[in-house]
């Protein structure tokens, strides 16, 4: 791969490729990774530097309405390799009722089902370095007590394995280094993709360096990849033949935005300790190492109960506390943490302070414990819960009256979540207390059980999605079950944008596999098109990047 420093080049000029993609995070390498071998010419814009660079993360604010907040801002990071440089690299896959139409969910059902991502679940898994990739599937945990402890009509125990090295850009500079087609153009921030006058087809992405230098790419095919909040923004901002930007003629860009509503440590596992065979039962609970990687395992309503309650689906993954970070002071120090950083919303607690200041003496101890690998007291465990949200038009990213450094403006986000979250959160819990309680292991100690007014206080878990979604009918959505935007002829659209649901699984591997497939249709049509452009002749960079 050539790396090009868009700062070099000049304003005014004007560079052909046969395909541009448009961000450099996982969904635009998995794309780019698909053409590296071959004779077709890529250039991949990363408006963000080769590595962090604060500065260029701030055109990432935005305005919150509706007292609803998330951490967008950092949710998302702008360098090679995207949000991958930050991501924990969980990967999981969506479950097969997450792409039905349900009766229940309204605009709910993919026009693609499981099976059609399924074919590419294996070079996704491949792309992200998941080794042992058959132990993504359940039956293959059989063996697990965990898992057969859990499964039952209600609950469904699954599992994550990790992805490594997580940051994309580490995994696949050699790879893509070694690549003659594939140009990287870093400090390069795509303005606008801009339609020919009948509407139907994109000549040229205009592009800005940091610099403020301007020039244009043309292309045969443009791949918008730049993570769901700016993928709807830079349609919105294509404004030359509409005020309503690109794709946008039923007014679906940037609405049905959804993440998945997360809450931590609001609901403790409490395990019966006469039961002696606790430990192997709540074994894979937290992460662990096994031959077959790092897995753990998550608990998730069943699809029985989904059908029969009518419930949105829900993950659970869950966190050990041991009995010195409780006297320690360490958890109270965590959520003024959190307190500070207004991420629960709360304010300060000053019982948390008067605690952590009580618990220094401690703290050093067990600092010490674990720096010396000594073990600790298992107390319980924490649940981290991580739910399905509706899709709801109301819920949506659009442009603001702010403005970023080139003028552009830059977004707005109202973020609903419905009723029937909360409702499947307090299934979730009584379920989850019932399962225990069926196998003599513990129960569930939530505020959802015990007060059926009580309203959890959501945030979001970083997996914006939905903004530009996908639907066979164009008025129902962005882009169409081959993430093609309805109408226009060449404009792709790759990442969790196009997710018309989200289920609880974490989104990077379903991505992934949707932006392999993505490549596979453009590379097929690119076959009967005529000669491709000329490959890029700039010497080739693969130094290391760790
Ligand atoms: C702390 C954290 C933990 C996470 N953990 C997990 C996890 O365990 N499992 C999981 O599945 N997911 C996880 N995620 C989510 C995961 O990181 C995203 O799903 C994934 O990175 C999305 O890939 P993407 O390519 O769509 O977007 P990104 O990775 O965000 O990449 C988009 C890239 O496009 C660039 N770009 C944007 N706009 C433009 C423009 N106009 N011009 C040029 N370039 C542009 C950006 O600079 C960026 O480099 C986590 C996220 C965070 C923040």
């Amino acid at each position: 791969m050539s790396f090009k420093n868009a700062n070099e080049i000049d304003e005014g000029e004007s560079l052909d490729y046969d395909v541009c993609i448009i961000g450099s995070g996982a969904a635009g390498i998995a794309v780019a990774k698909e053409f590296s071998e071959s004779n077709i010419s890529v250039i991949m814009l990363e408006a963000g530097g080769i590595d962090f660079e604060d500065e260029l993360q701030t055109d990432y604010t935005y305005n919150a309405v509706n007292g609803r907040e998330g951490e967008w801002d950092f949710t998302r990071t702008r360098q090679w390799g995207g949000t991958t440089s930050v991501w924990y690299g969980r990967c999981t896959k969506l479950k097969p009722i997450d792409y039905e139409k349900r009766d229940w969910v309204p605009n709910s059902g993919w026009p693609i089902g499981p099976a059609e991502v399924e074919k590419f679940n294996g070079r996704a898994l491949t792309t992200l370095q998941v080794s042992h990739q058959h132990a993504i599937d359940s039956a293959y945990w059989q063996k697990s007590e965990t898992v057969n402890a859990f499964n039952s009509n209600d609950i469904d125990a699954n599992v994550f394995l990790w992805s490594n090295p997580k940051d994309m850009a580490v995994a696949h500079h050699k790879s893509l280094g070694n690549s003659k087609s594939v140009t990287l153009c870093y400090y390069a921030f795509a303005q606008q993709v801009v339609p020919t006058e009948n509407d139907d087809h994109i000549d040229s992405v205009l592009v800005k360096s940091a610099n403020g230098k301007q020039f244009s790419i043309r292309a045969k095919h443009v791949v918008i990849a730049g993570g769901s909040i700016e993928n709807c923004r830079l349609l919105l901002l294509s404004q030359k033949n509409s005020p309503h930007g690109v794709g946008n003629q039923h007014d679906n860009v940037g609405r049905y935005y959804m993440d998945h509503p997360r809450i931590e440590g609001m609901a403790k596992l409490m395990v019966n300790f006469e039961n002696k065979n606790w430990p192997s039962l709540i074994r894979h609970l937290d992460e662990t190492i096994t031959d077959a990687g790092n897995m753990q395992v998550f608990l998730s309503l069943s699809e029985q109960l989904q059908r029969k309650e009518k419930l949105l689906n829900h993950g659970t993954v869950f966190r050990s506390i041991f009995k010195e970070q409780i006297a320690s002071g360490y958890l109270a120090a965590k959520n003024l943490y959190y307190s500070v950083k207004g991420k629960d919303g709360n304010g300060i607690d000053y019982r948390d302070v008067a605690n952590m200041l009580k618990g220094l003496p401690k703290l050093a101890q067990t600092s010490l414990k674990q720096a010396l690998g000594k073990p600790l007291t298992f107390s319980h465990l924490i649940l981290i819960d991580q739910l399905e949200q509706e899709p709801d038009r109301a819920s949506r990213i659009c442009l603001d009256s702010e403005k970023d450094r080139f003028g552009q403006q830059k977004t707005c986000i109202e973020w609903e979540i419905g009723q029937s979250t909360t409702d499947s959160l307090r299934w979730f819990h009584t379920a989850l207390d019932k399962r225990l309680r069926e196998i003599n292991l513990g129960w569930v100690d939530s505020p959802m059980i015990t007060d059926r007014d009580y309203v959890p206080e959501f945030t979001d878990a970083c997996h914006p999605s939905g903004t530009t979604r996908m639907s066979s009918d164009p008025k129902t959505g962005v882009v169409d079950a081959n993430c093609k935007v309805h109408g226009i002829d060449n404009l792709y659209i790759a990442g969790s944008s196009v997710f018309p649901t989200v289920g609880y699984a974490n989104p990077t591997l379903t991505l992934v596999a949707l932006g392999i497939r993505l490549a596979d249709k453009i590379k097929s049509n690119l076959m009967v098109d005529s000669t491709p452009a000329a490959v890029d002749s700039s010497p080739a960079i693969i130094e290391e990047r760790v």
